[in-house]
């Protein structure tokens, strides 16, 4: 029985990723989600459906346009892969809190689009932000990490949201005293206020350690490549969204950790 949920909800998270990718390339460029069909960037043919099967017809087409040969990037069948495996493994984690499931892997799916835009564009859309917090208050009433009555979950959830959202505004106040520039973004307060409706103010600890930890190795690991410099821009977000991914899958209430 689990094999067969297992298999299903891969298949359906590569699906899933699959339009994620439309998603990703269509949002920032202010495009329909819905219309028109998948369309080969460079020829603007639409693509059939047989050319549009997640990761399998990328490798049988090895990587080329159906007709005119152009290259498809590697992103789009490694974000099906990704969404596949995401799914599978909540799947596996959660299925017995089918409401949590549902609720948390659409937190992941929209933290995985808003992670590969603020990447490609260093824009966070509010719009996701907004749903992911919506949908977070309302999880509140599931969540495994929070106790007790129905306003105690809701103040827990809140609580993550003002103190997401106030952590990020004193950041950027105190970096903009120190550098006298904007060091983080509006962006990156709505989204880890967001993040906060699902974690709680407990939770949103190890979400910030865990992004500033794999953020400063990532922006290490740029200037040592030599892609930048100690005054570049770096996207915060897809860190923000790393931190959370973690946290729904295993939550780490820190204040416990150290107290123990
Ligand atoms: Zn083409």
């Amino acid at each position: 029985m689990e094999i067969i949920g297992l298999s299903f909800s891969f298949i359906f998270g590569l699906c899933v990723g699959s339009f994620l990718n439309v998603c990703i390339y269509r949002i920032p460029n202010n495009l329909s989600i819905i219309k028109p069909d998948s369309f080969c960037p460079r020829c603007q043919t639409a693509i059939k459906w047989y050319h549009n099967i997640p990761v399998l017809s990328y490798i049988f087409l090895r990587g080329k346009c159906a007709y005119c040969g152009q290259k498809i990037s590697l992103e789009y069948p490694l974000i099906e892969l990704v969404t596949g495996i995401l799914t599978s493994i909540f799947f596996l984690k959660w299925h017995f809190l089918p409401f949590w499931f549902l609720f948390s892997i659409i937190a992941c799916y929209l933290l995985i689009a808003v992670s590969v835009i603020d990447f490609k564009t260093m824009l966070i859309s509010d719009f996701f932000s907004y749903s992911i917090a919506i949908i977070g208050l309302i999880a509140s009433q599931f969540n495994p990490n929070f106790y007790g009555d129905w306003y105690q979950r809701l103040l827990n959830s809140l609580s993550g949201i003002f103190f997401g959202a106030g952590f990020i505004w004193f950041l950027a106040f105190v970096g903009k005293l120190i550098y006298k520039k904007d060091a983080v973004g509006d962006g990156d307060m709505f989204l880890l206020g967001a993040i906060g409706s699902f974690m709680g103010y407990k939770g949103l600890i190890s979400v910030i350690i865990i992004a500033s930890f794999i953020g400063s190795l990532y922006g290490v690991g740029l200037i040592i490549a030599k892609k930048a410099d100690r005054v570049s821009y770096m996207p915060f977000g897809p860190f923000l969204a790393l931190g959370c991914i973690v946290n729904l899958y295993n939550y780490w209430d820190f204040i416990a950790f150290i107290s123990s």
